[in-house]
């Protein structure tokens, strides 16, 4: 037996004898705390072969069962909710859950929300509004070009590489995505969408990744939450503060535009510790901004005396049991998370 396939039947016997119930109920009773779940892409692999895998979670199966579960054993709350909480109105119920969803996918509209809804979930949907209705995510047409374009050999900005073996697909894919992540988004596009138009053609239904503003504006008629990703999705700490403030106001601007009203909540890409800093997060409470959201592991906690929340996500990844959700889903997370 690996460590991993031992530490999982562990976690079964713990959750099967109650344990991991225990240690949720200890941190039941604190009406200021909440989990906060990041969702980036729920499908299959198998079907949706002309984007990379890399961004899915959970298989739809997966998701469901999630979701069932938190509407069983927690309480989940909407993004008014939390806002409503962090200005000192009601609390939060105990065993407080935010089901938040990053970047404006697809398979938001087609199964994200329909799933939410059977289990009275009310998601919040960050998007970069640059994509909506682009169809594909920058990252998504390079992985195209590198795995579908069908060449041996690919002239790209950090010169001529050999793509012609899988191994050498995912080296070069890894390669370009660092590199491409370094400059700026024009020069990223002078790059990526010629050669993609040039070599990558899928049908119409394929070129459809992303959230039309349609597609938005009738998710929103539903009770879905959409907040600022930026609007191009840099990593904010690589860009001049002027840029990234810049990024901010633009798809707050746009999200009120088409949307009518825009929340007073943000979540930065990548949302690690390297994608984030004080000067960022000086301008975004400047910018009247009131929940921010990150993407390290943590139980987040509001403090209503202050305006101003940075707030942990836990993200979550493909092959986790509900032993491991329901783990990550109690106090210890602080702890494990240290
Ligand atoms: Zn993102």
């Amino acid at each position: 037996m690996t460590t991993s396939a031992w530490k999982n039947s562990l976690l079964s016997i713990m959750e099967r004898v109650g344990v991991i119930n225990l240690l949720q109920r200890t941190g039941s009773n604190d009406r200021n705390s909440l989990y906060i779940l990041t969702y980036h892409r729920v499908e299959r692999p198998a079907e949706i072969p002309w984007l990379s895998e890399a961004d899915i979670n959970v298989t739809p199966e997966m998701f469901e069962e999630q979701m069932k579960f938190l509407s069983a054993r927690y309480h989940p709350v909407s993004i008014e909710e939390v806002l409503d909480a962090a200005h000192g109105g009601t609390p939060l119920p105990g065993d407080a859950v935010l089901v938040t969803v990053d970047d404006g996918y697809r398979s938001f509209y087609d199964t994200i929300q329909p799933v939410c809804q059977t289990y009275g979930i009310s998601p919040l949907l960050f998007v970069s509004t640059a994509f909506v209705e682009k169809g594909t995510f920058w990252w998504d047409k390079v992985y195209q070009i590198v795995f579908l374009s069908g060449l041996n050999e690919l002239d790209t900005p950090i010169g001529r590489r050999s793509i012609a073996t899988l191994k050498e697909k995912q080296y070069v894919l890894r390669e370009l995505l660092q590199a491409l992540k370094n400059v700026s988004f024009s020069q990223l596009t002078e790059w990526v969408d010629p050669i993609h138009s040039e070599l990558v053609h899928l049908s119409e239904d394929q070129e459809h990744n992303t959230v039309t503003w349609d597609e938005l504006r009738e998710l929103r008629a539903k009770g879905v939450a959409v907040a600022s990703h930026t609007h191009t999705h840099p990593l904010l700490t690589r860009i001049s503060l002027e840029e990234a403030r810049r990024e901010v106001k633009v798809s707050q601007e746009l999200i009120k535009r088409e949307l009518g009203t825009a929340l007073p909540v943000f979540a930065f890409p990548d949302g690690k510790m390297r994608a984030v800093n004080q000067n960022l997060i000086d301008m975004l409470n400047s910018e009247g901004f009131e929940l921010v959201f990150l993407l390290q592991d943590g139980r987040a906690r509001l403090h209503p005396e202050n305006r101003f929340h940075t707030l942990p996500r836990l993200a979550m990844w493909p092959d986790q049991t509900l032993p491991q959700f329901h783990l990550r889903l109690t106090p210890l997370i602080n702890w494990m998370s240290s």
